[in-house]
């Protein structure tokens, strides 16, 4: 079971690479405008992919480190598999609504766009809750105190330092319009009335 924990895991995060790769390739030919915060989100983008994908990689393929694995319960598996699926889903979506604004690191590109609609009309952060949604799947999938849980940790110290950078990078950027949509969405989870 352990075996198909780790291939679901796998797979999951190869889908993730196939579904932002033709938005990484055509977004890094567009120039920005304004670059936030260079230096921390190198560092940040460093934690949050060794939590992600250096940490689980080397335990999905070596079995290490040992000393913190626990036993796997069929539910995990059926529970990390199902979370991961939400998770590209919602990472599809992000993609397809932000288009040319996108960017791996915090930038306001030429004729940047504010998106408000499709799944922005609810959240303003649904990329960062698709990949809050990838760290719970490791999680859930990796029976191991210190892989499975690395995700969490990695994304969750990017998520805590750049959320209100890039919130006040868009403030800067967009003023009034920016400050209107902040009032009426959450952060990752949709604002109740
Ligand atoms: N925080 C968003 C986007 C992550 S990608 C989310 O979780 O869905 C980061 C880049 O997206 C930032 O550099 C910023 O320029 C851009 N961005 C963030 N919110 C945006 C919005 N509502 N409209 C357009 N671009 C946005």
């Amino acid at each position: 079971m352990i075996v198909a924990a780790k291939i679901i895991w796998c797979v999951g995060v190869i889908a993730w690479f196939v579904i932002r790769h033709p938005h990484a390739r055509r977004n890094k030919r567009i120039p920005a405008r304004r670059v936030a915060k260079r230096g921390l989100e190198i560092v940040l983008l460093s934690i949050s992919a060794t939590g992600l994908g250096v940490i689980p990689a080397i335990y999905a393929a070596a079995g290490v480190p040992a000393f913190a694995d626990y036993p796997l319960h069929a539910w995990q598996v059926v529970a990390g598999g199902i979370t991961f699926l939400a998770s590209l889903f919602l990472f599809r979506q992000t993609h397809a609504a932000l288009g040319r604004n996108w960017s791996v690191t915090l930038e306001v590109r030429e004729n940047h766009a504010l998106i408000t609609d499709g799944i922005y009309r609810y959240v303003r952060h649904p990329m960062y809750a698709a990949f809050w949604l990838w760290a719970i799947a490791q999680a859930f999938l990796l029976p191991n105190w210190v892989a499975g849980f690395s995700g969490i940790a990695g994304f969750g110290t990017l998520y805590l330092l750049r959320v209100r950078h890039e919130e006040q990078m868009m403030l800067d950027a967009f003023g009034s319009s920016y400050a209107d949509y902040a009032k009426r969405t959450g952060r990752i989870f949709p604002k109740l009335l």
